[in-house]
């Protein structure tokens, strides 16, 4: 990628973690309410989401990525909400895409709008897209996704992704008593795709989805039944910090894999931060609040470049402040519970 500069030095947190990846979430709004994410009692009608005034612009959105970059940003996914309900979000990913050592553009989806955009997001520069899938079955699908889609509308936007030339994963997020009775046809289905497939352990995000630990399925127990599929071997991590451990059906290739934050917390390795669509930086996934960095980036008179270096030496203060571990510490009993940033502002 290649056009607009950078000079790239890296920048440590307090437990000596780098900066790799910056989730930039480019909308709060989404078509669905995912009972573990926005569910329908809380953003229901009366729910008041970001105003437009307050939205970055993709212009505003690439000066905080060229600035993540210089500090040693590899890999950017678009996320929300729902991405692909940002209108044109493929002048997003073309202006990211010109970003002089930016490695790799990946979004995260439901899917629904994919049979509509994939093409154009892959002619923009989008290189990976994972869409986000909780059963074949759509009673099942419904009672995890609040009633508004059906599976065969996901299948489609897998479909599309796929022609378009996308690299595609699957996240399915299992919930016990709810969805894991799925794992099985969603292996099969993921198998004659050829596409990974991972399950996320159901994690207590925001302070509305009602977590509770039992909640939780047991990966051992999810690898038991894959295996009556076919046999599975280890992978090896492809590089540090890489949150899924990940598996490999013999016979077919497929890869599995398992993001087990609840379970065996990554929190050593974290090397994410995360941008809201109103401009604020979070460091974990579990914050209760955010760096405001619209300050700087409203700053008047200035010329991008200028713009580029306040942030960077912003964003890299911040990061060398940041102590987070939640995923260590959640069970902790003298953790003070402080309300969360919700999953659909910032980003999954
Ligand atoms: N709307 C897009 C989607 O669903 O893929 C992108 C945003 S969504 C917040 C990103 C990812 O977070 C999805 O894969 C979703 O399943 C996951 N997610 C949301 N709430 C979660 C929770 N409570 N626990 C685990 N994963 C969750
Ligand atoms: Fe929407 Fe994604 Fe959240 Fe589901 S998980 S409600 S699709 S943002
Ligand atoms: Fe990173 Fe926070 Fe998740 Fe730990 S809990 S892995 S620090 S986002």
């Amino acid at each position: 990628m290649a056009t607009i500069g950078s000079a790239q030095s890296t920048v440590v947190d307090q437990r000596n973690r780098g900066l790799h990846d910056l989730r930039i979430s480019v909308t709060d709004r989404c078509q669905l309410r995912c009972r573990y994410c926005m569910p329908e009692e809380v953003f229901g009608k009366d729910y008041v989401f970001l105003p437009k005034s307050q939205i970055l612009s993709f212009e505003q959105i690439t000066l905080v990525a060229r600035a993540s970059v210089n500090l040693g940003v590899k890999k950017i996914r678009l996320t929300g909400g729902e991405p692909l309900m940002r209108r044109d979000i493929d002048q997003l990913i073309a202006q990211l895409y010109s970003i002089e050592d930016l490695d790799e553009i990946a979004l995260t989806t439901n899917g629904l709008l994919l049979p509509k955009y994939a093409k154009k997001l892959k002619a923009a520069g989008l290189d990976r897209v994972t869409v986000s899938l909780d059963a074949m079955d759509d009673e099942i699908f419904s009672e995890m996704n609040g009633g508004k889609a059906k599976v065969s509308h996901v299948l489609k936007g897998i479909i599309a992704a796929k022609e378009a030339g996308l690299y595609v994963k699957i996240n399915t997020v299992l919930k016990q008593g709810v969805n894991d009775g799925q794992v099985l046809a969603l292996a099969h289905q993921a198998r004659d795709f050829g596409v990974p497939l991972r399950f996320i352990e159901y994690m207590d995000v925001g302070n509305c989805n009602g977590w509770e630990a039992s909640d939780v399925v047991d990966t051992k127990q999810v690898l038991a039944q894959l295996e009556t599929i076919a046999s599975l071997e280890p992978v090896n991590p492809a590089h540090i910090g890489e949150v899924a451990k990940r598996y490999r059906f013999t016979d077919t290739q497929t890869e599995i894999g398992f993001i087990t934050s609840i379970s065996e917390p990554f929190c050593g390795d974290c090397n994410r931060a995360r941008l809201s669509a109103d401009g604020q930086i979070y460091t974990c996934l579990f914050s209760s609040v955010g760096y405001d960095l619209k300050p700087i980036i409203q700053r008047q008179g200035k010329t991008d470049d200028e713009l580029v270096s306040f942030l960077t030496a912003q964003f890299s203060s911040i990061w060398q402040q940041r102590d987070d571990r939640y995923s260590e510490i959640r069970f902790n009993e003298n953790v003070e519970k402080q309300p969360k940033v919700e999953m659909s502002y910032i980003g999954g």
